[in-house]
């Protein structure tokens, strides 16, 4: 299977080479050419694999270039029990006629691990295939959660570098906690003054530098993304949408072929995508509903076919949703214009010059067919939480409850009684603080101690503390520089060891 850009001025290339890659050299985002379809038995039969089995066999569909063998040693690697327990994805019975998808069992707790234990296999891999020698160094932008998971996944692994930028003030304080104590002789992390769309626009406009490639090229470097723009992000999943619906038949939720509704806290639409991609694969899905926070960008696109960046970029108690440019929403126009690139493009320039773009109503009437969208607000998240332990003795995170909570919008609004699968991407003990005053337990404690915090939210509800978070306690700092976005080049090339020239 061959991969092309959604902005159509690069040619065809293989999957080794879009994951490599990341970004296409056109400024647009890679996409596979078609797409295979599942029937419904072989769909349910995923339940008799493993999750291992189960991602083998999806990655085995698009990543042709790959052999089957390869694509097993990776997932095995990936999807250890030694890093993610033993189910990786469970399917946990919360609802009447609404179920949690808990997909952060992983080392870093949040959801993002899913792919990114992953990408640096297929990674390293893909840099045999296209017969390079030269090291990889991996560049990311977060929010919070990408830049932990990709430097779990990153760290020592040979042959890579991995250097993570983060918003000073907009992550929360474990997520900032669980970077600056990473600990691997490849990793590098720097605060940035500006919030997450400053930091990814400075990564951006690295990967645009072609006189800054060369030069790390002649030092025998060349930078990728782990970013979920990056294909081998995206793909590994589909893998638990799939997994998770033949879950639910084979417990009873459901009848086979029964239509189902997810429920997606959304950023960089890179998780609901995925969601998407399984459905034109052949998976029964009603709809998906897309949730925000309060940077609701993605609602009013939904709902009215306008994208408007032209905002101000709220702090949340959901972070790892602070975002105005969900860059994966790329992809979805690509495939809703029938694979228009040339309108894509013009459309992505009008965001990046104006600030905005508007949809023509065609477009706009499928997304509106295929997703519901809804935000929610800072005291609807926290209620929600309280809501769902009081009637469930279920603890959510802020993500979850944020997705949650646009979950019961929707079945208000639609009177819809559909299956309703609701995605958690994080532990509850990433946001222990949030949580705890959702619980109405948080007398006495702030964000400056989040080791109290879980010591309280373990004794208030009786959900195990992750050894994650236990062993972080004693971890000493390792990563402490603050940096300004103009300043990201020059400190990368310092981490490469590269030396800077006084012309
Ligand atoms: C990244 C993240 C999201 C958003 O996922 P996208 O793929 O960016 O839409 C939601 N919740 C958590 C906890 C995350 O880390």
């Amino acid at each position: 299977m061959l991969f092309v850009s959604t902005r159509g001025q690069v040619g065809k290339v293989s999957s080794a080479h879009a994951i490599k890659e990341g970004l296409a050299g056109d400024g647009g985002l890679f996409v596979p050419q078609s797409f295979p379809s599942l029937s419904l038995e072989q769909i349910l039969s995923l339940n008799t694999l493993s999750y291992e089995q189960c991602a083998a066999t999806i990655l085995n569909y698009f990543l042709t270039d790959y052999s089957p063998a390869e694509l097993a040693e990776c997932a095995t690697a990936a999807y250890s029990p030694l890093k993610f327990g033993k189910n990786p994805a469970p399917l946990c019975k919360v609802g009447d006629r609404t179920d949690v998808l808990e997909l952060w069992h992983g080392p870093t707790l949040a959801f993002k691990d899913i792919a990114l234990q992953i990408l640096p296999h297929l990674m390293t891999k893909a840099q045999n295939k296209t017969g390079t020698d030269t090291k990889i160094v991996i560049l990311a932008a977060t929010s919070g959660d990408t830049g932990k998971a990709a430097l779990e996944g990153f760290a020592d692994v040979p042959g890579t570098e991995i250097i993570v930028f983060y918003p000073e003030d907009g992550v929360s304080p474990v997520q900032k906690l669980q970077m600056v104590t990473q600990q691997g002789g490849n990793t590098k992390v720097f605060g940035i003054h500006g919030n997450f769309d400053d930091a990814q626009r400075g990564v951006k406009e690295i990967f645009g530098d072609t006189g800054l490639a060369a030069e790390l090229k002649d030092f025998g470097w060349e930078f990728s993304s782990a970013n979920s723009i990056n294909w081998g992000r995206l793909v590994p999943q589909i893998t638990y949408y799939f997994k998770s619906y033949a879950d639910a038949v084979a417990n009873g939720r459901i009848e086979p072929g029964e239509k189902v509704i997810f429920a997606v806290p959304t950023g960089n639409f890179g998780d609901i995508l995925a969601g998407y991609y399984a459905k034109k694969m052949g998976l029964p899905v009603k709809r998906f509903i897309c949730a925000s926070n309060s940077n609701n960008v993605l609602t009013d696109f939904i709902n009215t076919g306008v994208y408007n960046k032209l905002r101000e970029l709220n702090k949340t108690v959901s972070p790892s949703m602070d975002i105005l440019v969900s860059s994966n929403l790329e992809r979805l126009l690509f495939d809703l214009t029938d694979n228009n690139s040339a309108q894509v493009a013009e459309w992505m320039t009008q965001l990046n010059t104006a600030g905005q773009y508007k949809v023509t109503s065609d477009v706009a009437e499928r997304v509106r067919d295929l997703f519901f969208a809804a935000w929610v607000d800072e005291m609807e998240t926290k209620e929600t939480i309280g809501r769902v332990y009081n009637d469930f003795e279920y603890v959510v995170d802020p993500h979850t409850a944020v997705a949650w909570r646009a979950a019961q919008k929707y079945r208000l609004l639609s009177s819809d009684d559909s299956y309703i699968i609701v995605l958690s991407t994080a532990s509850p003990y990433k946001f222990c603080q949030t949580v705890l005053e959702g619980l109405g337990k948080a007398e006495g404690l702030d964000e400056s101690q989040p080791f109290e915090a879980a010591r309280r939210l373990t004794e208030e509800t009786g959900l195990p503390i992750p050894h994650q978070i236990t062993e972080m306690e004693h971890k000493p700092v390792l990563h402490n520089e603050v940096i300004g976005t103009g300043e990201m080049a020059a400190n990368i090339k310092k981490t490469l060891e590269i030396p800077v020239e006084n012309s």
